[in-house]
């Protein structure tokens, strides 16, 4: 009697071992592609969502951020990647869209007057084509949402778009593409 148990087992090993291997080597490839999806979802690069203020209220981008379709510049009349976005509004004001310290503040001929804030994780905003009197100075602790200056057309560069607010977004010194980080459309 166990003599026969035995053969039937070796024989189901025989005849169904190879099913019960590849079985389990389906599963585990299918289990490391899971794991790997699950990694990708939990750690995204690139689109880590900031709790930021806009940096314009009821913005309007006139141009996007662009780094490998060239865009026209109108006032340069060059075609040229374009590493910020462009807003208009109605109210002037331009707010600090995170909690940071005034890093900089100059005048570059082509980006006009530029306030730069450093923000905590590495992350750096730029704010050109401002008017002269900006309202806060270099070593300023400013906050989310404080406005810190307002838009003029100072930026030699992009004269012919007229007031608006030129920004840019930089993680560890690099520029991206704000929109991976902040809703611009929504707030
Ligand atoms: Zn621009």
């Amino acid at each position: 009697m166990e003599v026969e148990e035995k053969n039937r087992f070796v024989e189901f090993v025989k005849k169904y071992g190879i099913f019960v291997i590849v079985g389990i080597i389906i599963f585990a490839v299918a289990l490391t592609f899971t794991l790997i999806a699950a990694l990708h979802k939990a750690v995204p690069t690139g689109t880590t969502r900031l709790d930021f203020r806009s940096p314009m209220n009821n913005a309007t981008i006139i141009k996007d951020f662009s780094n490998k379709e060239l865009q026209k510049n109108e006032t340069l009349n060059q075609w040229e990647a374009h590493l910020y976005v462009d807003f208009v509004s109605d109210d002037a004001s331009v707010n600090s869209i995170l909690d940071g310290t005034v890093l900089k503040i100059d005048q570059p001929y082509l980006e006009g007057t530029t306030v730069t804030i450093q923000h905590a994780n590495g992350f750096v905003s730029v704010y050109s084509s401002l008017s002269e009197n900006v309202l806060v100075k270099e070593g300023d602790v400013v906050s989310a949402g404080q406005k810190i200056a307002e838009i003029d057309n100072s930026a030699a560069g992009e004269l012919s778009m007229g007031a608006h607010l030129h920004f840019a977004l930089k993680l560890n010194n690099s520029f991206v593409d704000p929109n991976d980080y902040l809703d611009l459309q929504v707030k």
